[in-house]
């Protein structure tokens, strides 16, 4: 068990967590960042990675985390390959938390950014994982272009579901939206939106029961839940947005988070509700959820977190 009280402890190594840790360990802060269950988050689980700055023909997931790795390393980040299992977290300034590691050893530390992301939901269908990146997607905004002019499908009837549909209906020829039920969740103001685009098709009361294809997605069985009949439809991506669940449950009853789980930050900043606590990414943002945004917000984190321990 380690006596010394450390400045910054990262929890998380996807980009917010990496990007965190090259600005912490560059402003002299020694980070310790835990990577997690994920190493190198959700990205790792992609092909390409087309829209993230710097990388004019594109880079794929994995290749790209393991460069973040590798640049927080050059700067001396203490990496550790190890899962946090529970935190104690102060309310004085100045204060110090306590950080559980794999229910062994705790650490103690001044200052905690939070990284741990989000995961999507599945569907819970075979090849729906194997798939991922090769036609099945969950980000519209990250995979759309990939599909430009060609036949698509969205799952869900909330908002994000109807954001999905309404942009990729702006590069694709086709957009089938399936809704498991015979309502949408979204606004109305949404609804109204897509009701508009002649190229959204939109199927109530149906869902996807098979994902179809030898090596990618070449298309999608439906069924019908009121008559039970089943279609089966071509298409080249498969867009499911039926939510996310931000990696949270550590926080429970520490930090405030808002109705679905998200940690809630200072409007403009990353501050939580416990001094010299701090989140970026995905983890408290529940609208845009992008590698670049989390990146910036890891920025933010660190630059917040290094004020803080000057103030305290
Ligand atoms: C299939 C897919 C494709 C995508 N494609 C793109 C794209 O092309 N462009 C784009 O901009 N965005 C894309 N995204 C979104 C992007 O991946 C996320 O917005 C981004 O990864 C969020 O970064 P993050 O650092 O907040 O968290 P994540 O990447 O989710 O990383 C979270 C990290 O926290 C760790 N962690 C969680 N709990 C603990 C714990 N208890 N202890 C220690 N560590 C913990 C995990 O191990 C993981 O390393 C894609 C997402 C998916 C799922």
């Amino acid at each position: 068990m380690s006596k010394k009280i450390m400045n910054c402890v990262i929890i998380g190594s996807g980009p917010a967590g990496y990007s965190a840790a090259i600005y912490a360990a560059r402003a002299d802060l020694n980070p310790i960042l835990f990577v997690g269950f994920q190493p190198g988050g959700q990205l790792t689980v992609t092909t390409d990675v087309d829209n993230y700055p710097g990388f004019p023909i594109g880079i794929s997931g994995n290749e790209l985390m393991e460069n973040c790795k590798k640049q927080a390393l050059r700067f001396n980040t203490l990496i550790i390959h190890k899962t946090i299992t529970e935190v104690y977290l102060s309310n004085q300034k100045g204060g110090v938390h306590f950080i559980n590691i794999e229910n062994k050893e705790n650490i103690e530390s001044k200052g905690i950014i939070i990284a741990t992301g989000s995961r999507p939901k599945f569907l819970g269908l075979d090849k729906e994982k194997k798939f991922i990146g090769l036609g099945v997607s969950f980000c519209a905004t990250c995979d759309g272009y990939f599909h430009k002019g060609k036949d698509v499908a969205v799952v869900g009837g909330g908002d994000t579901a109807l954001e999905e549909a309404s942009y990729l209906s702006k590069i694709c020829k086709n957009v089938y939206l399936f809704v498991r039920k015979n309502y949408f969740r979204a606004s109305k103001a949404l609804q109204n939106r897509i009701l508009k685009k002649k190229n959204i098709n939109i199927f109530f009361c149906y869902q996807v029961i098979e994902i179809m294809g030898d090596r990618f997605l070449e298309g999608i069985k439906i069924m019908n839940n009121k008559d039970k009949n089943t279609k089966i439809l071509f298409i080249s991506g498969l867009f499911i947005s039926i939510g996310h669940t931000p990696n949270t449950e550590l926080f429970k009853n520490q930090l405030n988070l808002d109705k679905n789980g998200y940690i809630i930050v200072e409007r403009g900043g990353t501050s939580t509700n416990k001094p010299g606590v701090f989140a970026a990414g995905d983890v408290q943002d529940p609208i845009y959820r992008q590698a670049i945004t989390s990146a910036g917000t890891g920025c933010m984190a660190a630059l917040d977190l290094e004020r803080y321990l000057y103030l305290y």
